[in-house]
Parts: structure tokens; sequence; C-alpha cells
């Protein structure tokens, strides 16, 4: 099997930005040029609160909603959290979980990012599970060690049928938000190294259906050789999101990627 049966992802992060009313004017400028196409799949990550309205949006198109976050329990006594039944009923098909802002502003270990990715699919929300060393932690040689523990505690109890719909976005975190860009030997390194950890835990068919994205300060300038190595499959994308002209770029470089 090779990439060509991985159709490309490209995922936009937009973090705490956009009201529901600006969410809509994205989206509506978005469903003008890429709304209908379907070679790459494309994936909008709002807020919470813009999520009904986009889902009433995003009606007829195949641009697909992604939460940022999620509880992993299905309702109770936890304060300002959301589940996945709530979620799945805003039409809610993916699930941003892990995000490295999730990890070091909010304290999110592995042990509960596995309770979330284990509540999503228990629901079939599709995780995206994120993954990815600290700068500290490459330079001391530890990037594939910190990913490995992040994989294997994070999809914990995962069955090969689940992880076939399993999204993973490799994000060193010294690259997020900062312009700096892992090169694409650098990110197609730790890419292949993704894909063989997947081929340990759910075997080698499932490890070749598995979406790997990219994240970290992609843009339209430096998309092209990331999508073209190997194991890229698309992109995660936070600041690039947030304007149509250079999301429905990045789209169109991973469909000639
Ligand atoms: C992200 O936060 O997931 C991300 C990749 O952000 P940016 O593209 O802005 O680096």
């Amino acid at each position: 099997m090779n990439k060509g049966l991985r159709i490309p992802l490209i995922a936009g992060n937009w973090k705490m930005n956009k009201t529901p009313s600006e969410a809509v004017a994205l989206v509506e400028e978005l469903k003008k040029t890429i709304g209908r196409q379907t070679e790459v799949a494309v994936v909008v990550a709002p807020p919470f609160t813009a999520l009904d309205r986009l889902g009433k949006t995003l009606d007829g198109s195949t641009i697909q909603l992604a939460a940022q976050n999620m509880h992993d329990q299905m309702s109770g006594a936890f304060t300002g959290e959301v589940s996945a039944s709530m979620l799945r009923e805003l039409f809610a098909r993916f699930v941003i979980l892990g995000h490295s802002e999730r990890r070091t502003l909010f304290g999110e270990t592995n042990a509960f990012i596995n309770k979330k990715v284990l509540a999503a699919l228990g629901l079939l929300i599709k995780p995206i599970l994120c993954v990815g060393e600290t700068l500290q932690e490459r330079e001391a040689g530890l990037t594939l060690t910190v990913v490995g523990t992040q994989l294997s505690e994070g999809l914990t109890g995962v069955t090969p049928e689940q992880a076939e719909t399993l999204v993973v976005a490799y994000e060193p975190v010294w690259a997020i938000g900062t312009g700096k860009v892992a090169t694409s030997a650098q990110a197609q390194e730790v890419h292949a190294f993704i894909r063989s950890e997947m081929e340990k835990l759910f075997g080698k068919q499932i490890s070749q259906k598995i979406r790997i994205l990219y994240g970290g300060s992609m843009k339209p300038n430096n998309a092209a050789e990331l999508l073209a190595q190997v194991d890229i499959d698309g992109g995660l994308i936070g600041g690039a999101s947030l304007a149509a002209a250079s999301f429905v770029a990045l789209v169109e470089a991973a469909r000639k990627g």
C-alpha cells in the first residue's frame, strides 16, 4: 500500500479565535473554493461556541468539523467541560486531543489523554492525537523516546479496528506558533517512526491507513516540501488556518502533494 491510498487531510486548529459570527464568515469563504472537493479531507476546529452554527453552515459541504478538546466522562459534575456525546450531537466528527497547549498550559497527562481517546472512539469521533517534543527534549536526543511514550500511553486499549480511524499529528512543540518549521527530513524521520510504532501496536495493514499530520508553523510557502514526504499525510494548521486564502492554499498544496 502506498501513500496514494491515504487521502490527505488538512485540519485547521483555530484555538481561542473567532466568535460564532466570525467563524461562519470564514467558513462561508472556505465553502466557495474547497467546500465540495473530495481530493483532500478538510477539517476545521473552531471553539466550542461556534460548533453549533458551523454544523448548520457546513450542511451539504465536504468540510468536516472537529472540536479542540473534550472531557472523558459523558456527563456529570465537571464544571466548564464538554463531553463526546455533546460533540456528536453538534456533528463534530473529529476531536483534537493532547495538543501541546493542553499538555503544558492545562497539565494534561498521557493517562488523561488516553481516557479521552477511548471515550471519543467509543462514540465514533475520530481523535487527532497530538504528540511532539520540546526543544530541550530534541536537543537531549529524546525526541523518539518522548513521542514513543506519548503514543503508547495515549493509545492504550485502542483496538486495531478503532485505530483505522485514528489521526496522529506530529507537532514539535518548538515549531508551534514560532515560525520555526521542522525541516522535511526532521519531520519525515519522526513520521516514519510514528508509522513504525503504529505497526507495532496495530499491525502493518492498519498502520498504512492511519494518517499522520505534521503541525508547527506550516504555511503555504513551506508546505509543498513537507507534504511530499512519504509519511506526511497532511497538516494540522494553527495560524495559517485563520484566513481563507492561506488555508485554501494549504489544501491546494495537499492536493498536489
Ligand atoms: C497548532 O497549534 O496545532 C499549530 C500547528 O499552530 P501553528 O500552525 O500556528 O504553528
